[in-house]
């Protein structure tokens, strides 16, 4: 395709198994990059082999103004990790059923054409990232990563209210290191999106998550151990850790409620809830904030989240399924990447509230009161 808008020009990393029709999608991008005025861009497809990395690499390569992720949110957690700690900015385009990072960010992830405006003609902001290093389960340290979690076994016996007792090789399987955008999870979500058929969650979204969820109700406890910061580690029992940047997911429901995508920290939320009453009142729990049953769920920040697990468990990130780990722990990447995101609104409004009530910022001026000043005799 010939250059049209000849002044910058955007390189989009597309996941073509995402559409039914790719070229339609094309010309669509192609349309709205000479709308705004830029050249025709720089199309990359990932690839099974390469989900995205090498692409974008390539797009920094040719000297690109800007890289879209146009896929699923895995798609543009390959594209982040490899943009993160450079200064190109990053548009995320929707293409799959979840966008979480688009949907934290306040984007409009509804309309291809909206997305592309604010990736095209929107502000720079620079968001956390966050390094995950990982251990693997030594048994299965040679084990492809993938999906593998619907081959776990069962655990031999209902281990509920045992003491937490770290598998003695728990930390000697091989260390694994990633970048993700949004979440990493143990335990429970991790089962529910590798048991999610990519059939149905390109047909129905991201109910597909809930139908494939509810199988997972009774699912097996386990115990960790937690340490954030410099705090003394605490135990718990738990069904599923996630450890986050940001924690909005569909349908009105936030994972992590004090996380911001900007704020130097890491959120994690571990959910203990007590058989299937404990698991509704949870998810009631996590809708409405307050608390219901017996069910617990611990919200806890900090610049750095380690978790240890008595066993593998199944582990996720950003909503793909990577296997099964043993310990994980999370790093935060203060303002590692930038991204674009639209000029008003009210993600910018929420950010300008929050920074009037930044810690260590001069206080605000009081009234002064000359009869109320004492100076002594
Ligand atoms: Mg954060």
């Amino acid at each position: 395709m010939q250059s049209a808008g000849g002044g910058r020009r955007a390189a989009v990393v597309v996941n073509p198994t995402k559409f039914s029709d790719v070229g339609r999608v094309r010309r669509q991008v192609v349309r709205a990059c000479r709308r705004h005025g830029w050249a025709d861009p720089l199309w990359l497809e990932t690839t099974a082999e390469d989900t995205g990395t090498g692409q974008t690499r390539q797009a920094v390569e040719a000297g690109v103004d800007l890289v879209c992720a146009l896929g699923g949110d895995g798609t543009i957690r390959t594209v982040g990790a490899e943009l993160a700690g450079t200064a190109m900015p990053m548009g995320l385009l929707p293409g799959g059923t979840g966008n979480l990072l688009a949907r934290n960010l306040e984007l409009p992830i509804d309309s291809l054409d909206s997305c592309l405006a604010v990736a095209l003609t929107g502000q720079d902001m620079r968001i956390d990232t966050c390094l995950l290093d990982l251990v693997r389960p030594a048994r299965a340290a040679t084990r492809p990563t993938g999906d593998t979690v619907g081959t776990v076994p069962p655990p031999t016996g209902d281990t509920v209210g045992t003491a937490y007792r770290p598998d003695r090789g728990a930390l000697h399987g091989e260390r694994e290191e990633h970048v993700f955008l949004v979440m990493a999870g143990l335990g429970f979500d991790a089962e529910v999106m590798a048991a999610a058929p990519e059939g149905l969650k390109a047909r129905v979204g991201w109910p597909a998550y809930i139908v494939s969820g509810l199988r997972h109700l009774k699912g097996p406890q386990f115990a960790v151990a937690v340490k954030v910061d410099g705090a003394e580690p605490f135990r718990r029992r738990v069904r599923s850790v996630m450890v986050g940047n940001v924690g909005k997911l569909q349908g009105g429901m936030d994972l992590l409620p004090d996380a911001l995508a900007d704020d130097a920290s890491v959120d994690a939320v571990l959910l203990s809830p007590e058989g299937v009453v404990g698991w509704a009142a949870t998810i009631a729990q996590l809708s409405t904030r307050r608390r219901f049953g017996h069910s617990r769920v611990d919200h806890v920040q900090g610049q750095e989240v380690r978790v240890v697990c008595d066993r593998p468990v199944a582990v996720e990130i950003d909503g793909d399924p990577i296997g099964e780990a043993t310990a994980m722990r999370v790093l935060v990447q203060p303002g590692s990447l930038v991204v674009r995101v639209a000029g008003t609104g009210r993600g910018e409004a929420r950010r300008h509230i929050d920074a009037l009530s930044d810690q260590g910022r001069e206080p605000l001026p009081q009234p002064h009161h000359d009869d109320r000043v004492v100076h002594g005799d």
